[in-house]
């Protein structure tokens, strides 16, 4: 065993603790607080409930604006907001024009507390449900997998032959059900093969939460089923924080019919001039959404800005217009990766382009999305008490999800504080 002899890293300026125990952040894609509190109401989660009976802590925190999943699992990973890592959607207009999807290590400016604790040889772990985001999480070597290309895949690093075989069950489809639930079960086959692991970061996917509500059927399952896994992580001896990328809403009248502002034809019916209409929670996965979330970013000549404002503050459910410095300012964003104008919507109101673009068709249910504030409460949860110099703020409930390995891995008790504190 090839494990480091330093007690602390720091990563982007913050100090972690090395773990000399087994720690594992769930990052439940589109856990919305709902999903967890309606749970627990109904006791369908003992041994989450049983985790926090014994001392564990749930409280709120928030996401990064735009709330979706890029910018968030990023931001959870290195523990700093995205005008750090450089990824404040799940795509973008850069500057030279080209629109690109951010799923690329090459548009990371920041390091992962990962690749810090691997490059101190501290076997480290990243599991994800979508690919895309593996290269950008397994970036500066930390040994990454996904549910969606775990078949016929190894990972060397551990020396694993074929993670579909040490599971022992197939893998399911991404847009299966029980998707997230198998990359729970690579990360615990991975830590039963290799006891030596040391930090995991175990990243679902928000298929479900797109599709279901609080209490509906295939949300319980959904849930029944975390809940049996986190109880085999607690078994092994886990220390667990669980959080989300973002959370959720419903974005559709009572028929079904999705709430939309088309931004790109609102403006233009007005007589505004608009280049772009760039909406950051576009992804390979367009069937969970149609493109269509809380957020979007608008790039138009200077002379049109102030109309296309007047137009768009005169919209029901646009909350928010800030130019390009001022959103750079309150979104934490970088600001060469975001348009003119950024535009947020109201919890149950999406923002599209051009309405003949999105195509609703292969929609899983009636249109339920994130991106806007109304998605950045998330949960925090921790399976011991919090203590030390960040615990006045996370029973307050205003720390953010990339606090949350801070929290995990310097704030829990019987584990020595970080010298800086
Ligand atoms: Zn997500």
């Amino acid at each position: 065993m090839n494990t480091t002899t330093a007690r602390t890293i720091t990563a982007n300026d913050r100090v972690y603790r090395v773990p000399q125990e087994p720690t594992v952040v769930f990052t439940v894609d589109g856990g919305d607080p709902d999903y967890f509190d309606d749970a627990l109401d109904r006791a369908i989660m003992p041994r989450l409930a049983g985790m926090l009976a014994a001392g564990g802590e749930y409280r709120l925190g928030a996401s990064e604006m735009p709330s979706l999943t890029n910018p968030n699992n990023l931001s959870i990973v290195t523990g700093v907001s995205p005008a750090l890592h450089g990824v404040p959607g799940n795509y973008c207009r850069l500057e030279d024009g080209t629109l690109e999807l951010l799923n690329d290590p090459k548009f990371l400016r920041a390091p992962s507390i990962h690749a810090v604790l691997a490059a101190h040889d501290v076997p480290t772990l990243m599991v994800t449900t979508k690919e895309k985001l593996r290269r950008l999480l397994g970036h500066g070597g930390v040994p990454s997998i996904s549910v969606e290309e775990a078949a016929g895949t190894g990972l060397p690093a551990y020396g694993v032959e074929d993670l579909q075989d040490l599971v022992g069950v197939e893998a399911p489809g991404i847009y299966d059900w029980d998707a997230s639930h198998y990359a729970m079960r690579l990360g615990l086959a991975i830590y039963r093969h290799h006891r030596d692991l040391r930090l995991l970061y175990v990243s679902l996917t928000d298929r479900v939460q797109h599709a279901t509500a609080p209490g509906e059927e295939l949300s319980d399952r959904f849930l029944v089923a975390f809940d049996t896994l986190l109880g085999e992580y607690l078994d092994e001896g886990f220390t667990v924080g669980i959080t989300a990328d973002h959370g959720m809403n419903a974005k559709h009248a009572p028929d079904g019919t999705p709430t939309v502002h088309y931004l790109t034809d609102v403006l233009q019916d007005a007589g505004v001039e608009v280049h772009d209409v760039v909406l950051p929670i576009t992804d390979p996965y367009v069937r969970h959404h149609g493109a269509l979330g809380s957020f979007a970013w608008l790039y138009l000549p200077e002379s049109a800005r102030a109309r296309a404002r007047a137009v768009l503050a005169a919209l029901p459910g646009v909350e928010e217009v800030w130019d390009r410095g001022d959103a750079a300012t309150i979104y934490e964003h970088p600001v060469d990766r975001i348009g003119d104008l950024a535009v947020t919507a109201a919890a149950h109101v999406a923002l599209g382009a051009r309405e003949r673009d999105h195509d609703l068709s292969g929609l899983h249910a009636a249109l339920r999305s994130h991106g806007g504030r109304h998605e950045q409460p998330v949960p925090l949860i921790t399976s011991r008490p919090v203590s030390g110099p960040l615990a006045a703020r996370y029973r307050a409930g205003v720390l953010r999800s990339r606090d949350l390995h801070d929290l995990v891995l310097n704030h829990l008790p019987n584990h020595p504080p970080a010298p800086n504190e």
